[in-house]
C-alpha cells in the first residue's frame, strides 16, 4: 500500500496496473474503482481497508464499466456494506457485466460529499466510455480520473464505447478547477497536474478517436 498524501491511499493489482484508491475522512471513507473480479485482487483490496483500521465506507466510485475497474465493486459493496456510484451512462454498462452489482446512487456533476475534514467532488467526465466519473478531492487538489487521463501509456478510446469530442470537452471542464495532483487508474500520480491536463488536451487535435 502506498500512501499519496494525506487520507489518500492505493493498492495496484494485477497485469493491468489497476489502482484502487482508498480516501479517509473523520465521516467516513470511500473506494475510487475496485480492481477485477477475482478473489486475488479482492484480497489486496481488502488488506488496504484492514490496514487503515476498517473505516465505515461512505461509498464506492465505479469510475467506468471496464472491467478491470468495475469487477470488483460487487465484492466490495457486500463486504463493506457501502453503495455503488457510477456515472449516469455507464451505470446499465456496469449492471449488465456483472449480474447481481447495483449501483445505488448517481451523483450529479459537482455533486459533493463531506467525509468529515475533507470534500470530495463527483465530476463527470465522459470520453473514455459515455459514463466517465472522476473524483476531486477539494482541499488537496487531488483528482482521481480512471481511465479519463492515465500516464502507463496515451489517452486511448473505443468509439464504441466513448467519443474524442466529449473528451476533449470534460478535459476543458476539468481545467475550470483547482487540480494540483492527478492519480490515474493506470500509472503513478501526476505533479503538474495543468500542464499533464493541457497536454492530453493538444493530443486530442484532430483526432476523433
Ligand atoms: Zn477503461
Amino acid at each position: 500500500m502506498e500512501t499519496l498524501a494525506p487520507n489518500v491511499y492505493k493498492v495496484v493489482i494485477g497485469d493491468k496496473f489497476n489502482n484502487v484508491h482508498l480516501i479517509t475522512g473523520s465521516d467516513g471513507a470511500v473506494f475510487f474503482d475496485s480492481g477485477h473480479d477475482t478473489q486475488e485482487s479482492h484480497d489486496v483490496v481488502t488488506s488496504m481497508w484492514d490496514t487503515v483500521g476498517r473505516p465505515l465506507i461512505r461509498a464506492i466510485v465505479v469510475s467506468h464499466w471496464h472491467e478491470d475497474h468495475s469487477g470488483g465493486a460487487r465484492k466490495l459493496s457486500d463486504l463493506t456494506g457501502a453503495p455503488l456510484f457510477s456515472g449516469p451512462r455507464d451505470k446499465p454498462g456496469i449492471e449488465y457485466k456483472l449480474p447481481g452489482t447495483i449501483i445505488g446512487h448517481v451523483p450529479l456533476d459537482g455533486e459533493r460529499l463531506n467525509l468529515g475534514g475533507l470534500t470530495l467532488i463527483f465530476i463527470h467526465t465522459p470520453g473514455h466510455t459515455h459514463g466517465s466519473l472522476s473524483v476531486l478531492y477539494e482541499e488537496e487538489g487531488i483528482l482521481f480520473t480512471g481511465d479519463f487521463m492515465r500516464t502507463t501509456k496515451p489517452f486511448s478510446m473505443d468509439p464504441t464505447h466513448g467519443a474524442m469530442s466529449a473528451q476533449r470537452e470534460s478535459l476543458k471542464k476539468i481545467q475550470q478547477y483547482d487540480i494540483r495532483m492527478i492519480t490515474p487508474g493506470h500509472g503513478p500520480p501526476v505533479d503538474d497536474a495543468k500542464l499533464f491536463i493541457s497536454s492530453e488536451l493538444q493530443s486530442t487535435v484532430g483526432r476523433n478517436w
